[in-house]
């Protein structure tokens, strides 16, 4: 054995090392409810203590862990708290966490069936679990991925596929290049993502149609172009910062005469098909061929944790082909015919515990809370004269000061605070401070205190303002 090897077999076997990443873990989720929700300039100049050499010898792990903690820790957003309303980031259910601990530890390939049964069965069953909750085709897939840039790179990948074929071009022996025209159809609001996965593809800016949206980011029903079977259309199961839905059957419905595929990038919102209050927004989702959704939004799982679902199998498994001497193949489920890559991890563990855990109304009433915090949130932000340039029909809030100028400080000011923390945009031509309820944690004493942020962000901008006009 060599001296690495008593080294490691050593720590396995004491085990004080992983008591103490549990005790330092269990003292984060009690300190990051109080933590400032962005670190500070100072914790944020202590972090230079990781600028170092790559060691030369092995060191005491403790001391990896004390450091970790001591700096790092500190050095976190506050997301597993209530009042983080940054991008689209959800929390972590504690079932979640547990269960990622410990799916952590059986340290599983996800890959192959014969690689870890435990993760193809549970694969499997978030499959037909998904399916059934978001009132999806019964026949369709699912692969399990990183999150909905990948999930969509896939959806566009089998419908570049299937839209080849139905031009006897097989885009795995043909390539692309003197390949049939593809039509990329997508709504001015598309996420930047969408644009990401078609240039991977080979589907160029050039070979984009892009259709007008009205105030709210939806796609102009009547602004599509005549579609037929070289496109590719996207939709949006709410829009990244109106969180505006697409009208799916007008849609659809004119994509299925053409033979056109249409794909959903419903990264935060697909979710609200489980609550039957939503159910006028996700009308005619189902028409669609391929759908990406976060389980690491909405449904707060912790992080690297989107599904593509797709009612073509045979377009998504054979646009991810792969074929090796080596692998085994099985009659149960290999996931990674449903994804690009090989080695991951399993994911779907803590997918299925949130299901589980959860159940159908469970998911409904978490879509629903998040959705009746932003109403919240926005009924008290005008209240105290924001203007507020959205319909709240889900979990996003857009708002503006009176001047845009007026606007950047005010959120400058409210990222500055560490009481809350949102991120900006711009919102037709306007900068806006955009807010996404998606975390379980929020509580209305959360958005009462962060609506108090707000106010005096926005006195202490108008001063600085008024200052610098004198
Ligand atoms: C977050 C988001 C994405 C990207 O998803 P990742 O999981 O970050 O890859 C795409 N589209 C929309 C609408 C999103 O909100």
């Amino acid at each position: 054995m060599t001296i690495l090897q008593q080294q490691l077999f050593q720590q396995l076997r004491s085990k004080t090392l992983f008591s103490k990443a549990q005790n330092y873990a269990l003292a984060y989720l009690d300190d990051v409810q109080q933590q400032r929700v962005f670190p500070s300039e100072q914790t944020l100049a202590s972090l230079s203590v990781f600028d170092e050499a790559l060691p030369n010898e092995t060191m005491d792990p403790d001391t990896i862990l004390d450091i970790l903690h001591q700096v790092g820790s500190k050095a976190t957003v506050a997301q597993n708290a209530g009042r983080y309303f940054g991008f689209v980031n959800g929390g972590a259910l504690p079932i979640t966490l547990a269960v990622s601990w410990l799916s952590s530890v059986w340290d599983q390939n996800a890959a192959l069936y014969v690689m870890s049964p435990i993760a193809a069965k549970l694969e499997q069953v978030c499959e037909t679990w998904l399916v059934q909750l978001l009132g999806l085709p019964q026949h369709c897939v699912a692969g399990f991925v990183s999150g909905t840039s990948t999930a969509t790179f896939c959806g566009l990948a089998a419908a570049r596929h299937k839209q080849l074929q139905k031009h006897n071009w097989n885009v795995n022996i043909q390539g692309l290049f003197g390949a049939p025209k593809l039509r990329l159809i997508l709504g001015k609001q598309t996420h930047g993502t969408v644009v990401k996965a078609a240039a991977l593809l080979g589907i160029g800016q050039q070979n984009i149609e892009w259709v007008d949206c009205d105030d709210q980011g939806r796609m102009h029903v009547d602004s599509l172009p005549e579609l037929d079977e070289s496109c590719i259309v996207v939709l949006q199961a709410s829009n990244v910062n109106s969180g505006a839905f697409d009208d799916f059957s007008s849609i659809c419905g004119k994509a299925k005469q053409g033979g056109a595929w249409v794909h959903i990038d419903g990264a935060f919102g697909l979710w609200a098909a489980a609550s039957s209050r939503f159910s006028n927004l996700c009308k005619g989702i189902e028409l669609a061929d391929s759908w990406s959704v976060d389980a690491h939004k909405t449904l707060n799982t912790p992080y690297d944790c989107g599904v593509i679902l797709c009612q073509d199998a045979e377009a998504l498994t054979e646009a991810l082909q792969q074929k090796g001497s080596y692998i085994q193949h099985s009659e149960q489920r290999d996931s990674s015919v449903y994804t690009p890559e090989m080695s991951r991890r399993a994911r779907g563990v803590e997918l299925w515990s949130a299901l589980k855990y959860l159940g159908k109304t469970g998911i409904a009433s978490l879509v629903e809370q998040l959705h009746d915090h932003a109403q919240y949130f926005a009924h008290k932000l005008r209240q105290h004269s924001f203007n507020v340039l959205n319909e709240v029909v889900f979990n996003q809030v857009i708002i503006c000061c009176d001047t845009n100028n007026l606007t950047q400080i005010t959120l400058k000011n409210i990222q500055a605070s560490g009481e809350c923390w949102c991120g900006g945009s711009v919102w037709f031509d306007r900068h806006v401070i955009r807010i996404s309820v998606c975390s379980w944690h929020t509580t209305s004493v959360d958005i009462d205190r962060t609506i108090a942020v707000f106010v005096q962000a926005r006195d202490h901008a108008i001063s600085s303002v008024t200052q610098s006009d004198e």
